[in-house]
């Protein structure tokens, strides 16, 4: 995708409206707020339902053609004074359960805004211009994370989509019909063309804060491998069981996650590495735990690397449960390839930004994000703001108002020269 550069769309460059834009982020946060800050709306929850209501009705509101499809995304079109593939904005409205107001809001907020700053000044572009939402972006109540953009895109068979069972074991496909989004719009990307995606998002990291720039135009995402343990050995007594007699499932998990660290560490680059979930059982302070279950999340941006941590990671856990005698078993709950966007995209992010006189720099996400999905199907950029603190899925996540007005001024340049130009 070339840059036309004896284009120019600056004179046609309509305002965003800040109060308008922070309103309806304070709006979306105010659903599933939780006291003192911050928000839950697990995906398929009442509050993601209330949430889904209210970014419908702004939807509405402007006027877009909505379709709902089968698992749940959300997608507002408006029309080109041309018709074809819409340049498509988005992200997801879905949450943690101590969740920000920002992460993905913003960018469905953003692209709202867009659309109604078009509107505003009366500007009819040529191609379609879309804002999107996908079903359970953050997986925390069901997984894999991403799950609406990867069934839109083809890559996850609805079937199987529907039938995950969640943490409070329900499935998505009863709580997408309880909370009344199991659409009838088709999915998979031959009934779903999209010219291109452009998704604002947190940077969810301190990179931007810490060298004082404004606007991320991101690389790509690194790879993600998430992997269940489970671990069985034998409870007993903790006082007359000697510890060569021991079969301690505890010790597995507490060993891998020192073992993780290491392993991050002696990779270097970009590899990270966490045990963020564990559960002891019986969970007593005088009883050997016969039952661990643990996760690890393994992420780099580099393929080989991320596979070479997988193994060495397996064949750590394999030697140790001999050791101690324990049994292990282990699934995937997510596993996905290092991704690399369009450089097209990359440059007209970064390009766009300096001709704001923002400051810019390069760089890779470390988190997942719905755009990574959507870069298998058509040109994908992202454009990240900073976190406060590299804070996010944390009720403290913030971002200072200026730094979104700047991030959804880029957002809106960019979706302008897609829209409008003939590459
Ligand atoms: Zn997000």
């Amino acid at each position: 995708m070339k840059r036309t550069d004896d284009f120019s769309v600056t004179a046609a460059v309509p305002p965003i409206n800040p109060e308008r834009l922070h309103g309806r982020l304070q709006a979306l946060g105010g659903i599933g707020a939780l006291e003192g800050g911050g928000v839950c709306r697990l995906a398929l929850t009442d509050a993601d339902r209330a949430g889904r209501d209210l970014v419908l009705d702004w939807m509405q509101q402007l006027g877009l053609e909505v379709r709902i499809d089968a698992i749940g995304n959300v997608v507002g079109t408006r029309a080109g004074s041309e018709g074809g593939a819409p340049v498509m904005m988005g992200s997801h409205i879905d949450t943690v359960r101590t969740g920000g107001i920002y992460d993905g809001n913003l960018g469905v907020i953003a692209g709202l805004e867009v659309l109604q700053a078009l509107d505003d000044a009366g500007v009819r572009t040529r191609r379609p211009l879309a804002v999107a939402f996908f079903t359970n972006e953050e997986g925390a109540r069901f997984a894999p994370d991403m799950m609406g953009s990867l069934v839109f895109q083809g890559d996850l068979a609805l079937d199987q989509a529907l039938a995950t069972r969640g943490i409070d074991g329900s499935t998505v496909g009863e709580e997408l019909e309880r909370i009344g989004y199991a659409g009838d719009a088709p999915v998979g990307a031959a009934a779903n063309p999209v010219h291109a995606y452009v998704e604002l998002h947190i940077e969810q990291g301190p990179v931007l804060e810490a060298e004082g720039i404004t606007i991320g135009a991101v690389e790509g995402v690194q790879g993600i491998s998430w992997t269940e343990f489970t671990v069985t050995g034998t409870s007993n007594h903790a006082g007359t069981t000697p510890i060569r007699l021991r079969h301690d499932a505890g010790l597995v998990a507490g060993c891998v996650i020192r073992f993780v660290r290491d392993l991050a560490l002696e990779l270097g680059g970009d590899q990270v590495a966490t045990v963020g979930s564990l559960e002891l059982r019986p969970n007593l302070v005088n009883v050997i735990p016969n039952h661990a279950l643990f996760t690890v999340d393994l992420r780099n941006t580099d393929g080989d690397r991320l596979r070479e941590s997988e193994q060495r990671l397996f064949a750590y856990v394999r030697e140790l449960a001999s050791a101690e005698g324990v049994e292990v078993s282990h699934r995937s709950l997510a596993r996905f390839e290092p991704v690399r966007f369009h450089p097209g995209m990359v440059d007209r992010v970064e390009h766009i930004a300096h001709e704001l006189g923002h400051s810019v720099r390069r760089l890779p996400s470390g988190a997942g994000h719905d755009a990574q999905i959507l870069a298998r199907m058509c040109p994908t950029g992202m454009i990240f703001v900073p976190s406060a603190g590299g804070i996010s899925h944390n009720v403290r996540e913030f971002t200072r108002p200026e730094e979104i007005i700047a991030g959804v001024n880029v957002l809106l340049r960019v979706v302008l020269e897609l829209a409008q130009t003939d590459d």
